[in-house]
């Protein structure tokens, strides 16, 4: 396994208690080989994006510190979808765990099993936003500051889910 570097995961589910799904993804996130999960963003309840009718979204943004190239982590992310039951139907369609790899260290990557930066990342608010919260200064290789992307992105719906503990 390499060097450690930082990877940012974008997470997402709207079926079958979406915030539980959430944060047993962020555990499950924790205890890939060679992963430490170092911050986590709150959970944002959003509306769902696309021609499919369903449920609300509930997203949030975790940052990893892993020895794990990106495609073994991109293997990881999926087993751990599968793991959540998660069926692929139609695009965008509902999806009870949805874990995209949003940037690997500096690296921009283009094949076909991967993208990254993730190719929605810098025009959705439900990235957008909880993204800012754990990274703010973050620079997206190739695209430019989070911080200009966030100023002309409106929060469209987003909302923050106020968890009572
Ligand atoms: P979107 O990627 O627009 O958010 P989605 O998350 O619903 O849509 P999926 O069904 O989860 O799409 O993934 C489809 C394919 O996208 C996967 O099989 C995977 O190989 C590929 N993919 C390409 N780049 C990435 C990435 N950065 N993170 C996760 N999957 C990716
Ligand atoms: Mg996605
Ligand atoms: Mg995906």
């Amino acid at each position: 396994m390499s060097e450690a570097v930082q990877a940012y995961v974008g997470l997402g589910s709207n079926l079958e208690q979406p915030e539980e799904q959430l944060l047993r993804a962020l555990e499950e996130l924790s205890r890939l080989p060679g992963t430490r999960l170092s911050a986590s963003s709150g959970l944002y309840r959003n509306p769902p994006m696309g021609p499919v009718p369903q449920p609300d979204y509930v997203n949030a943004v975790a940052a990893l510190e892993t020895g794990l190239s990106p495609l073994e982590l991109l293997d990881g992310l999926q087993a751990i979808e599968q793991a959540h039951g998660r069926v692929r139907i139609e695009r965008w369609g509902p999806r009870t765990l949805d874990l995209d790899l949003l940037l690997y260290a500096e690296r921009v990557i283009d094949e076909p099993r991967l993208q990254v930066p993730h190719p929605g990342l810098h025009e959705r608010p439900f990235v957008l936003y909880p993204l800012a919260e754990i990274a703010p200064g973050l620079i997206i290789p190739g695209r430019g500051s989070l911080a200009e992307w966030l100023a002309q992105c409106p929060s469209s719906g987003l909302a923050r889910i106020d968890r009572h503990v």
